[in-house]
């Protein structure tokens, strides 16, 4: 834990007590503040209680009492309006902030600071973050990963023990730092997200260029318009940046940049071009991701690209990150759990776990990685649209396997594309019934790969339930030999 000084002897108002809220108050009490704890919900404010921390009923207090209010980044700041406690904050004049915005204010006060990587953007944050956390460990380096993935930041690792933190930010928690400035900061990419919460595209890409805006070296995706006016603006404030241009993305086309684009980048002699198999003019020469099973796919060209960057420009002594140093940890990352996860094979046939991918837009990642002739295990509880914009993928598919109450749906899209398909109902089905092909036909079976482009509720109880379901059943096929023991997280 950090424990938190800078409110030493103050009275601090914690709203949202989840897992982020209740570390910030146990941090701030660690470090001498009194604080009172508030959640609109009862059984969250049970379990602060029965964790000892005090529970005040906010609705009644006396808010001039309180220095801050620490909000949980899951409660809204401003859209769709503001929550009732923000309104008292402001009615009593006090500053508004997050669990994330406490640990930079005591990171400020060390005489001796560890470094700070800071990543965010629409897609790919948790994959870059847990990559870089990776490639740093190989290095040799204590490195501490958390805040938006895995550990509240508070709940990390003392300065005294961690050489550099590599945080995963939301928006939502950028929009409560005020003094954010990470020493590298990514911005990946930038697709309209979250509007409910921030109103418009344009409030939430100006709240996500806050993070590179202010960081020592700013490491930004410009393939999209968004990230490449971010990207734009950075560079002509003057301050180190790294533009980063996947080359080729069969998935994305229509915004590739221009080369018109990419030359004005390139004049300023800071873009790194990666391609499916390789990640080009990092100042350690070309890296390949041919021999990285985990980071298969244009996109993941992109994420391998940022946390190379990052790792380079957090670490003094580039000798401790050489190419043959970074090339192993990209070769060795053992890749997160449920995204695109490797879980083994049948007679040769990969078996993907890509039950993170809850839309279609996630899905269309793991149906360009895996080759030609997929068994793709698809359904669940549609989102809006369906399996439409899959279509252009569609002659991958050899036959697909469908799952959960948008099966009924998905099967009339199938049939007008002429896909072969297998109505299964049940994970359970659908995984037999993929396994039986392959048994029948070893040497031409492709992958399998399990990415439902839907939500769990309707059949499990989330992502990861579903894709602990769909691994343990995978594993137990006869002759099935396993990759590993899943991934980091
Ligand atoms: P996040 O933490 O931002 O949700 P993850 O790393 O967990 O991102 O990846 C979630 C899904 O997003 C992946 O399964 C993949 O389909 C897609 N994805 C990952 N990286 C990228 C990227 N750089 N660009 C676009 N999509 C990506």
């Amino acid at each position: 834990m950090i424990p938190v000084t800078t409110f030493a002897g103050r009275k601090v108002a914690v709203l949202g007590l989840a897992r982020s809220g209740l570390a910030a108050a146990q941090a701030l009490i660690a470090g001498g503040a009194e604080v009172a704890c508030w959640d609109d919900g009862e059984s969250s404010r049970g379990r602060a209680t029965a964790e000892g921390l005090p529970v005040v009923d906010l609705t009644t207090a006396d808010w001039r009492a309180f220095a801050a209010l620490v909000l949980a980044p899951g409660v809204p700041l401003t859209h769709p309006e503001p929550h009732w406690s923000v309104n008292a904050a402001h009615a009593a004049g006090i500053e508004v902030i997050g669990d994330t915005e406490l640990f930079c204010r005591e990171l400020a006060r060390q005489s001796h600071r560890p470094k700070v990587v800071a990543i965010t953007g629409t897609n790919g944050k948790s994959t870059t973050t847990a990559l870089t956390t990776h490639l740093l460990r190989h290095a040799g380096f204590r490195t501490a990963m958390g805040g938006n993935i895995g550990e509240a930041v508070l709940g990390l690792a003392p300065f005294s023990e961690t050489d550099i933190y590599v945080l995963e930010l939301s928006s939502y928690q950028i929009d409560l730092m005020p003094t954010l400035a990470a020493d590298a900061g990514v911005l990946l990419n930038l697709t309209p997200d979250h509007l409910d919460r921030h109103g418009t595209m344009a409030h939430y890409a100006e709240v996500k260029e806050r993070l590179v805006a202010r960081a020592g070296t700013a490491i930004i995706g410009i393939d999209d318009a968004y990230c490449r006016a971010i990207a734009e603006r950075r560079m002509a404030a003057g301050g180190p940046a790294i533009a980063i241009h996947v080359t080729t993305d069969p998935t994305r086309s229509e915004d590739a940049v221009t080369a018109q684009d990419v030359r004005k980048f390139e004049a300023s002699g800071k873009l790194v071009q990666t391609g499916d198999h390789g990640v080009a003019g990092l100042p350690v020469g070309s890296l390949s991701l041919a021999h990285a099973p985990t980071l298969r796919g244009p996109h993941n060209a992109q994420n391998a690209a940022a946390a190379c960057c990052a790792a380079l420009a957090v670490v003094a002594d580039k000798t401790r990150v050489a190419r043959d140093i970074l090339q192993a940890g990209l070769n060795s990352y053992p890749g997160l759990a449920h995204r695109m996860e490797l879980v083994g094979t049948l007679h040769k046939s990969p078996f993907v776990n890509d039950s993170k991918a809850t839309n279609a837009d996630s899905t269309a990642k793991a149906l360009t990685s895996w080759g030609n002739g997929l068994h793709w295990i698809v359904g669940g509880l549609s989102k809006e649209g369906g399996i439409d914009s899959l279509a252009p993928f569609f002659q991958r598919v050899r036959r697909a396997y469908l799952i959960g109450a948008a099966s009924h749906a998905f099967a009339a899209t199938l049939a007008r594309h002429g896909v072969d398909y297998v109505r299964c109902v049940t994970l359970e089905r659908a995984v037999a019934e993929a396994a039986a092909y392959v048994r029948a036909n070893p040497q031409e079976a492709g992958s399998v790969v399990f990415s439902p482009a839907c939500a769990s509720f309707d059949q499990f109880k989330d992502f990861e339930d579903r894709g602990n379901q769909f691994r343990t059943l995978v594993r137990a096929l006869p002759a099935f030999v396993p990759h590993g023991q899943g991934g980091m997280a």
